[in-house]
């Protein structure tokens, strides 16, 4: 199949030509005419597929073909959960809006309110926006929706798992009419609160699912080891990085405070490392993502804020220096690499304290994960026996488990503020205050991933 056999616009079609692509990939294949035929789609394939063009042609091409339903309203939103991600769909919009009439714009928090103001008064066609920030926007009446034509919720999930929920309220309920259409996309959408949130936003939905949910992905090559405590993830860490060839790298830690210390720690390697956290001030995460992506970097030391969505071509491989609390960021992690037909490698350090997170990952890709290990870093740790974890720890009672249990937690999460869950041992931390969605933005997430 190709691209010409869509029917495209000609100017559409010529900007595909152009920017090289000649072959559709498979979820481009069935999201893009499904999108439009004017379907309202749930839509998911693994990491590096092609999501972005599954979403970005189909809007075009409706704004091509059909009339404006208002002169001032944007007419496609597009909504990521992080602001890194939103600048990258932003420039992919961009390439296919720079020849045309439409004006596209990027609405981020952390950035000028009042520039986004003006910019908002030019009638944009397109924003690219984190919900947080535009739905402040909105409720400040700086635009409306009622025009809105496409509203495209990237990595939904994951604005699910933020709690965005309300600000996704509120934007839907202000573009509520019969000619709006929605699109969701992510590789991870099977939660029970997608569910629940789709019903409320999509009309008919069609679902279209390119492999099963947590398919293996054959280009990322997984290892895990075992490690006794952070001395001994630093030195496995280290031998990883000085033995194994590699172009760049991301490693995951759990927080925050982790990434400065690791990347100074390899600094003092003599590595070349770098770190992304929401600690940072909006320039200086645009500084640090431009440097990387320009490969003036080779490691870049961040924590979930970076797990979603980036396409960063030259990133060979991703190490787990902590497992993530949300097992499906396991997957969204690992996505950072072996991305469209390249290879990658994926590495995961799991130690005592990641033991319960590592049986969900493991309960998540359903099969019975085996362990590497490297000549004279053996580690003594070997795993916690089922009744330590506090649960009958089968891989299926495990999946079970995580999935029954999940939706409860979040709608109790609602009622008592609750920031943090882990649906592994059930622990629930209260706040005083529930985060703001500014500071969710700022990526104030220590106490959520
Ligand atoms: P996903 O959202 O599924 O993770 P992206 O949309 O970020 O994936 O795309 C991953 C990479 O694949 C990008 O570099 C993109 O330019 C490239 N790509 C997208 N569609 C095609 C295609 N039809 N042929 C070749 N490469 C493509
Ligand atoms: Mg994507």
């Amino acid at each position: 199949m190709q691209f010409s056999d869509f029917g495209l616009e000609r100017r559409l079609m010529s900007t595909v030509e152009h920017l090289g692509f000649t072959a559709p990939t498979e979820i481009q294949q069935q999201a893009i005419p499904a999108a439009m035929q004017g379907h309202d789609l749930i839509a998911s394939s693994k990491t590096g597929s092609g999501k972005t063009l599954a979403f970005i042609i189909p809007a075009l091409q409706r704004l091509t073909k059909n009339r404006a339903l208002s002169k001032r309203d944007p007419r496609v939103v597009i909504l990521t959960p992080t602001r890194e991600l939103a600048k990258q769909v932003f420039s992919q919009l961009r390439l296919f809006t720079s020849n045309t009439q439409f004006k596209a714009v990027l609405i981020l928090g952390g950035e000028n309110f009042n520039d986004q103001v003006k910019v908002l008064e030019k009638d944009p066609h397109f924003i690219v926006a984190t919900p947080g920030r535009l739905a402040d926007h909105l409720s400040q009446g700086h635009f409306y929706l009622s025009g809105l034509e496409l509203l495209i919720l990237d990595e939904a999930d994951r604005m699910l798992d933020l709690g965005f929920a309300k600000q996704l309220g509120q934007i839907n309920k202000a573009a509520d009419h019969r000619k709006r259409q929605t699109l969701l996309f992510s590789a991870t959408l099977e939660h029970a609160q997608v569910n629940d949130f789709a019903k409320e936003l999509l009309k008919k939905p069609k679902r279209i699912a390119i492999g099963g949910a947590f398919t293996e992905h054959q280009d990322i090559a997984k290892r895990f080891y075992l490690a006794d405590n952070l001395d001994h993830k630093e030195a496995l860490l280290a031998h990883v990085l000085k033995n194994e060839s590699y172009l760049q790298v991301i490693i995951f830690t759990a927080t925050r405070s982790d990434t400065e210390r690791l990347a100074n720690l390899l600094v003092a390697q003599e590595l070349n490392a770098v770190a992304l956290s929401g600690e940072l001030n909006q320039s200086q995460r645009n500084q640090i993502m431009e440097a990387f992506s320009k490969g003036h970097h080779k490691i870049l030391v961040t924590t979930d804020l970076a797990s979603r969505g980036l396409d960063l071509v030259n990133v060979s491989m991703v190490i787990n220096f902590d497992m993530p609390k949300h097992a499906e960021e396991f997957i969204h992690r690992i996505g950072r690499t072996g991305r469209a037909g390249s290879k990658g490698d994926a590495l995961a350090f799991v130690g005592p304290k990641d033991w319960l997170n590592f049986k969900n990952v493991e309960a998540l890709l359903e099969q019975t994960i085996s362990f590497a290990h490297i000549e004279g870093l053996k580690a003594k740790f070997k795993g916690l026996k089922p009744k330590k974890v506090n649960t009958k720890t089968t891989n299926a009672n495990v999946n079970k488990k995580v999935k029954s249990q999940a939706p409860k937690i979040r709608k109790a999460a609602k009622k008592v503020f609750l920031v943090a869950q882990d649906v592994g041992d059930m622990a629930i931390i209260k706040r005083k205050k529930p985060l703001s969605a500014q500071q969710i933005e700022d990526g104030n997430l220590d106490e959520v991933n």
